[in-house]
């Protein structure tokens, strides 16, 4: 298709030609990647969100093809758009975690780079930026940390300088979603005092765990806030957009909408905050691809993830085979895009760490160097530092950890310590495999390896039910896909337990 047209175009301009010098050839196609940090796909109009304000991204998926199943393969940013630029899965490029730096992957960049295109990004993240090696093969990087999306725009804008003759490679990161969350137009930004009162400093772990309720009890105005920063940032695209046409960048240009992840806004217990869960809060996300041979309104509902962009774009593109990465985890999706085949597909994710200690909903919570808890079901166990023994802490009475109740409780200490034994702070993450339809679960359990739950997003979108035993072939085929996918994963082996300590787990309720 993209050949008929280039060809097409060639016969056209040759019949209506006059004597004139001769003109160089068509340069490739331009290639503009737009990302909206922290950005849940429910939240945008194009996938079905009744109070969007997203005209402009609705536009987007209207041009091209949107993606209506769309997953990051780890929910926080650098390991997410990490894997968007290199097609490899966290655990290959290394940054398996938010600020960690990505160590291994040729990234898109690069090869357009070496193809002669002027490559250019513009970020308000740092997690996106050169300390991550997030800007490797771009010619120009410009960091603008924390900036809201109009400061993106203008330099998005001037980084359109770019030779005429050359392609273009653009990426520009927007920030805005990301709590807290504070719409800058103050025209159109709603009053929202209850949210603002919970985003106050210090408030974070407050704010994050519903300590109070104060978290439930704010959501409507945070709510409200968050889909006012997803509206200006709309808007803030829309003037991009503009100056990309002007600039002539936008008449053959490969167009990506997408988003490094979503939001948890209260699901599963997570709070304005995005990391440590696989559902559909924190996994969707709003994709679109548009350009040169796609047509327009369709709609790709088998599975894709962030790590399939590369790998489809270098194809969409016609970059010959020995230019593109090799021994990557992604695949190019344009078969489906373009119609041409239907069989169904996976895709894998893996949580991120739940970064404050005191996040109640994860077995093992915090940060190896700054202090992580096991949590048992009343207690929880914490690591300050490597040097200093753990401390206990009833855990609803005391979520703040002040007071170490050790001495009365030496079973509960001695049955979370043999927890931690088996989990490295960095292992316990849930995983998760989904067809598109169904989605499997493996939650890591107390006492040892995963417990599965299967949700059927058809008819339970929040993925609330669990029908593994309703379904058990369904769970069983994509458990066995899902294994296949852990088995890769690094981490060493859980310690084996004697038969004292299994009764002693067993005794506590913590095995069944
Ligand atoms: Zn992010």
């Amino acid at each position: 298709m993209l050949r008929g047209l280039l060809l097409f175009g060639a016969l056209f301009a040759s019949a209506c030609a006059r004597p004139s010098p001769p003109r160089a050839p068509a340069r490739a196609p331009d290639v503009i990647v737009i990302t909206v940090d922290t950005l849940r796909a429910d939240r945008v109009g194009a996938y079905g969100y009744a109070s969007a304000r997203t005209a402009t991204i609705d536009a987007l998926a209207r041009r091209g093809v949107r993606f209506a199943n769309a997953i990051t393969p780890q929910p926080r940013t650098t390991p997410a758009l990490a894997s968007m630029w290199t097609g490899l899965s966290p655990h290959r490029h290394g940054a398996r975690e938010v600020l960690f730096p990505r160590r291994a992957g040729t990234t898109l960049a690069e090869v357009l780079a070496a193809r002669g295109y002027a490559t250019r990004a513009v970020s308000a993240n740092r997690a996106a930026s050169a300390e991550t090696n997030l800007d490797t093969g771009f010619e120009r990087f410009e960091l603008r940390t924390g900036e809201d999306a109009s400061v993106v725009t203008a330099v998005a804008r001037e980084l359109l300088d770019a030779p005429p003759e050359a392609p273009l490679l653009l990426w520009a990161h927007y920030l805005d979603p990301h709590a807290p969350y504070r719409a800058p137009d103050a025209a159109a930004a709603p009053e929202t005092p209850a949210c603002a009162a919970i985003q106050a400093e210090g408030r974070r772990a407050e704010m994050q765990t519903n300590r109070g309720g104060h978290s439930e009890a704010a959501l409507p105005d945070c709510s409200r806030a968050y889909d006012a920063e997803i509206a200006w940032v709309d808007a803030q695209i829309a003037t991009l957009l503009d100056a990309l046409r002007a600039a002539g960048r936008l008449k053959r240009a490969f167009v990506v909408f997408t988003s490094d992840h979503g939001e948890g806004l209260g699901e599963r217990g997570l709070w304005y905050e995005h990391g440590p869960n696989v559902h559909a809060s924190n996994l969707d996300v709003p994709l679109s691809i548009g350009g040169p041979g796609i047509a327009g309104g369709g709609v790709v509902e088998v599975p894709v993830s962030l790590i399939d962009l590369a790998p489809t774009l270098l194809e969409l593109l016609e970059v010959p085979p020995s230019e593109r990465p090799t021994d990557v985890d992604g695949e190019s999706v344009v078969p489906w895009l373009r119609g041409e085949r239907a069989e169904p597909r996976r895709v894998v994710a893996e949580a991120a760490d739940a970064l404050i200690p005191e996040f109640a909903e994860t077995l093992i919570a915090g940060h190896p160097t700054t202090g992580y808890c096991a949590h048992g079901a009343t207690f929880a166990l914490c690591w300050r530092s490597p040097r200093e023994p753990a401390t206990l802490h009833e855990r609803a009475s005391d979520p703040d950890h002040r007071a170490d109740v050790s001495a009365a409780h030496p079973e509960v200490y001695d049955a979370l310590t043999l927890v931690r034994a088996r989990w490295a702070p960095r292992g316990t993450r849930e995983h998760a495999v989904s067809d598109g339809r169904y989605k499997l679960v493996h939650r890591p359990r107390l006492e040892g390896g995963y417990a599965r739950a299967l949700y059927d997003r058809a008819s339970d979108p929040g993925e609330t039910r669990d029908v593994a035993e309703a379904e058990p072939a369904i769970a069983d085929r994509l458990e066995a896909a899902l294994e296949a996918w852990e088995r890769q994963l690094p981490g060493r082996d859980p310690i084996a337990l004697s038969p004292q300590q299994e009764e002693a787990l067993r005794a506590l309720g913590y095995i069944r």
